[in-house]
């Protein structure tokens, strides 16, 4: 496998030479793990690390390398390398609504997004929206595949295919379904050989079984969805890269957390707006309908207008939605312990005079 076949081209050669890099190797970030990286190049793999000197001139997340990223390396050892410098990227693949601390690559140089919907859940034009978004913001192009066909009416699904390609119009629209092999081709055929690829889309909606099909084994465990709630167990998978026999590169299953979307922001900006209506009427503005006086939304579930079990899912979505956010600022803590040791390491340095 030459370094053509892992997606490098003239727009990285130019980038290479711009930046000094003619003497060392070039190789393709694979996955990533804690701490380091598994890179490829044309004789083969190693597990690789960033340089000290690099983790210094590093000014923020952005600058670490991410799976796809293009990166200069020494090999050292028995498969061993190190990452000198992360090339520029050509597309990114980033979290939407992201602060300063957050802002994080999620994978590099993608040529194109699969978002994906599927038929049996809460259908939503928004979801797709947003996703379109993050694409859009990366400069990557996409294809809008609408799996689980085999769960409705062929009259259904073509009234809501005609909706979807009503709102989004110049984007393409492939339906699928695993269980029958529907539009697998079709979907195939947008994988160009050396292009990199991945799918994007809320837990449970199909990517694993999809990529399954598409590399003709199951290499990835599927997510099997609880059909009550309608939710997905949300199984964190390392991020990797797969070759599939038609040349194509494929990034599995950025979680839709890591980009900013969760389910149960979702389901409460969503679903809930009979909620929310309700809320309006409760007599304290924060009221969290929960044991307030006045508030609007339990006597709407005490006269029967509200079904309690909608109720219920409601707060603990609400919880859920909290904990969440909750990890968030913890991370964000984190974050700055991290620059608080770099620059203090910085400040060593300087002492040191290197
Ligand atoms: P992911 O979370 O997006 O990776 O979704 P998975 O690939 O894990 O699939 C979630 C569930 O949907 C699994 O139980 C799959 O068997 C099922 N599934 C996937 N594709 C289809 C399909 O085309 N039709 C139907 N009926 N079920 C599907
Ligand atoms: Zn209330």
């Amino acid at each position: 496998m030459g370094l053509e076949d892992l997606g490098y081209g003239p727009w990285f050669e130019s980038k290479r030479k711009a930046l000094g890099l003619e003497d060392f190797a070039m190789a393709r970030v694979i996955a990533e793990h804690k701490g380091s990286y598994r890179v490829k190049d044309a004789a083969g793999e190693y597990l690789a690390t960033i340089t000290g000197r690099q983790m210094f001139d590093a000014l923020s997340r952005e600058d670490y390398p991410a799976v796809g990223d293009w990166v200069a390396i020494t090999e050292h050892g028995e498969k061993q390398a190190i990452i000198n410098r992360v090339l520029p990227r050509k597309t990114v693949l980033k979290r939407k609504y992201s602060d300063r601390f957050e802002s994080q690559v999620i994978a590099a140089n993608i040529d194109r997004v699969f978002v994906i919907e599927s038929f049996d859940r809460d259908y939503n034009l928004n979801r797709i929206e947003r996703c379109l978004a993050i694409a859009d913001d990366g400069g990557i192009r996409p294809v809008i595949v609408m799996n689980k066909v085999d769960l409705i009416s062929e009259a259904e699904v073509n009234s809501k295919i005609s909706q979807v390609k009503k709102r989004f119009k110049d984007i393409d629209v492939i339906k699928t379904s695993v269980i029958l092999e529907n539009g697998l081709h079709e979907l195939s055929a947008c994988i160009l050989k050396a292009e990199t690829h991945c799918l994007l889309g809320s837990s449970g909606v199909g990517k694993s079984s999809l990529i399954n099909r598409l590399l003709g084994s199951d290499v990835i465990r599927t997510n099997t969805i609880s059909h009550q709630t309608g939710k997905g167990k949300h199984t964190t998978t390392a991020r990797e890269m797969h070759f599939l026999a038609n040349g194509g590169i494929l990034i599995d299953n950025p979680g839709m957390r890591e980009i900013g979307m969760t389910d149960s922001e979702e389901g409460i900006e969503e679903a809930f707006k009979e909620i929310r209506a309700l809320a309006e009427r409760c007599r304290f503005k924060d009221c969290t309908h929960e044991h307030e006086p006045g508030c609007a939304v339990r006597d709407a579930v005490a006269s029967g207008e509200l079904d309690e079990k909608r109720y219920e899912n409601y707060l603990k979505l609400v919880k859920e939605a909290e904990y969440y956010e909750m990890t968030r600022l913890e991370k964000r803590r984190k974050d700055q312990q991290f620059g608080r040791f770099i620059r203090k390491a910085k400040e060593q340095q300087k002492r040191e005079g290197s």
